[in-house]
């Protein structure tokens, strides 16, 4: 198993991409502390990861709350021993985002909040934990909306924001903390149906993709983040990749 005797905090953990890598992460050995604002949907992941004969400590916790933050950490330590893994993947794309004349401040400070703060919070509060586990691996969730010119506004700075993040605690924290971005693509998740909406029929991100001419399974998107988090990337840190069918490339 990849991740034997691990502890993997995962960030937005109750729906789409999270739940797959909670129960990813538990099959390949981690114990996992699913943290997300959602407690519905942290019962349905802790039902599934049990299912899979995996650990779970589900939290509720919202990541641009300091307080929150710390509270999960100091949970997942005194519940598993050590954190080893950290997987920031709770995001938002909020339908009022646009284009910067028409953007309002609250929805600006909402979303730089939870996806880009909410990182550095829970990097600040974590990686001493890490530190003093042993060391590990930190996966921080941007986009392709963080790469390329767009309408939303505030996604797309937070998103830019998430890469160069990563980069710096890659730097501050090597070489026992390994630290690398994600930019997925179209994911068929709840958060896509807010951005084909947003989009409308001719734009955007919504169609099915030039090359593979469909969009991910949160499952596909949760295997690149287990190599991330496995020794299997022993090797790799300050990276980001991109996980989007080939999208970008045309
Ligand atoms: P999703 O909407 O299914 O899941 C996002 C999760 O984050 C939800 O469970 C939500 O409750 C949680 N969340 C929101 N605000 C939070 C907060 N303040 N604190 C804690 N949890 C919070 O969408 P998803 O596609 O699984 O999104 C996962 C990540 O992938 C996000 O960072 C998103 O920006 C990114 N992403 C998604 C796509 C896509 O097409 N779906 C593409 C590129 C990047």
């Amino acid at each position: 198993m990849k991740l034997a005797h691990k502890v993997s905090i995962i960030t937005g953990a109750g729906s789409g991409q999270g739940q797959a890598a909670a129960v990813l992460f538990a099959r390949e050995g981690s114990s996992i502390v699913a943290a997300d604002i959602d407690e519905d949907g942290l019962k349905r992941t802790e039902a599934l990861v049990r299912e899979a004969g995996g650990d779970i400590l589900t939290v509720r916790c919202d990541v641009s709350k300091a307080a929150d933050v710390q509270a999960m950490v100091r949970r997942a330590k005194d519940a598993c021993g050590g954190i080893h893994v950290l997987y920031n993947n709770a995001g938002v794309l909020h339908p009022k985002d646009g284009y910067v004349t028409d953007l309002d401040e609250e929805i600006w400070d909402l979303v730089l909040g939870v996806n880009l703060k909410g990182m550095y919070l829970t990097c600040k509060y974590a990686i001493p934990v890490i530190l003093e586990s042993g060391g590990g691996s930190i996966i921080n969730t941007s986009s392709l909306g963080g790469l390329k010119a767009g309408a939303s506004t505030a996604y797309g700075a937070s998103k830019g924001g998430v890469i160069s993040l990563t980069r710096n605690i890659a730097r501050q924290y090597a070489p026992t903390i390994r630290a690398n971005s994600i930019c997925p693509g179209p994911v068929d998740t709840p958060m896509m149906v807010v951005a084909a909406k947003k989009a409308g029929p001719t734009g955007g991100t919504q169609g099915k993709g030039p090359m593979l001419e469909r969009w991910a399974d949160p499952g596909e998107v949760a295997e690149l983040a287990l190599y991330l988090a496995s020794d299997s990337s022993a090797f790799v840190t300050a990276a980001n990749f991109v996980i989007d069918g080939g999208l970008s490339a045309i």
